[in-house]
């Protein structure tokens, strides 16, 4: 059994209580008010909601280059770079970008894997051992079903995905699309094919709001490489008034994985609370993959953060969880228990 105690931001609201958390066997056993004079600030750990870790051996190699140059599929920079990485190279890449990841308090991605059942197995070998466990989106050819946890569709404008989305079906294996990130022509045919995950929505309507929420289809964005890339800004308040909404860090090319920095970000460019970012951090991406953390209470997996609130950054805030949201960075992080 073990004991963490500090300032715990606790159940669905993060309502900051003053106590500990009991865990036991990697669960949480109880949530508890009691004295303490820890200053550290215990939340859940993050879950990514999008990323491409592959492209990690290309870091920073697409700046300034457009959406079409840097990653559409198949002849941009990221599929030459992916192209061109032999396979020990790929794995070491990922691997050192899943360390950071766990780092600053990240315990699993949403990933959308490139280059089929090899892509997929290259980053579950990255993985072992780095304390961050990929929900893989495969692709290629369905078969790679055998692998992947789901499947990833680039977009319903760049092929037909029926058959994919059928294997999905038959497996009972989640099929995650692309939509909306230039431009909202392939929103309606992404939802066509009954998504259970859209990734981006930037240029979502009224009329692809109504049908997200119609279907209780969740959304992942990515408003950070969105900004990079110049695609435009996702309506990030009208998707929360309409589905569950993820935060996801998107390519590792552009941007580092890190939850402190797109939180952050999303707090203070978009019209949204602190607390409903932490939870598009967190419980959101937790609940879309089917994982059972992202919440600190009892029963859930003690998949949890711990902060150093007493910081020279941490120090003196107002509000834990707007410190968390707002301040906060990898170096408050104290441990991660996962
Ligand atoms: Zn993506």
């Amino acid at each position: 059994m073990e004991t963490l105690s500090g300032t715990v931001l606790a159940g669905e609201s993060f309502d900051p209580i003053r106590g500990r958390v009991v865990v036991e066997d990697g669960r949480i056993e109880a949530v508890e008010e009691a004295d303490t004079d820890s200053t550290d600030i215990v939340l859940p750990a993050f879950v990514n909601a999008h990323t491409h870790l592959g492209d990690s051996v290309a870091k920073e190699a697409a700046v300034g280059l457009s959406l079409e140059e840097a990653v559409v599929p198949p002849d941009s920079l990221k599929h030459r770079r992916l192209a061109a990485a032999d396979r020990e190279e790929l794995v070491s890449a990922m691997r050192r970008t899943l360390r950071f990841m766990r780092r600053t308090g990240t315990v699993s991605a949403l990933d959308f894997r490139e280059s089929g059942r090899a892509g997929a197995r290259a980053l579950r070998e990255a993985a072992a051992e780095t304390g961050v466990d990929p929900f893989i989106f495969g692709s290629g050819d369905p078969s790679v079903l055998d692998v992947a946890d789901g499947y990833g569709a680039s977009g319903a404008n760049d092929g037909d995905f029926a058959a994919e989305r059928a294997a999905c079906e038959e497996r009972d294996r989640p099929f995650a699309i692309h939509a909306g990130e230039p431009d909202a022509t392939d929103i309606h045919p992404a939802l066509d094919l009954d998504p259970d995950l859209l990734v981006h929505m930037v240029h979502a309507g009224r009329e692809h709001l109504e049908r997200v929420a119609d279907r209780s289809v969740p959304v992942a964005v990515c408003p950070r490489a969105n900004a990079v890339l110049d695609v435009g800004e996702p309506p990030v308040r009208e998707l929360l008034d309409h589905a569950t909404v993820a935060l996801g860090t998107d390519n590792a090319m552009l941007n580092q994985p890190s939850m402190f920095r797109e939180m952050a970000y999303t707090a203070k460019r978009f019209d949204v609370t602190d607390r409903e970012a932490l939870r598009m951090a967190t419980a959101a991406g937790a609940e879309i993959a089917g994982l059972d953390c992202g919440v600190v209470e009892p029963g859930r997996r003690a998949a949890l953060v711990v902060l150093d609130g007493d910081s020279d950054n941490l120090s003196g805030s107002d509000d834990p969880v707007s410190a968390v949201v707002r301040r906060a960075t990898g170096l408050d992080v104290e441990r991660v228990v996962a």
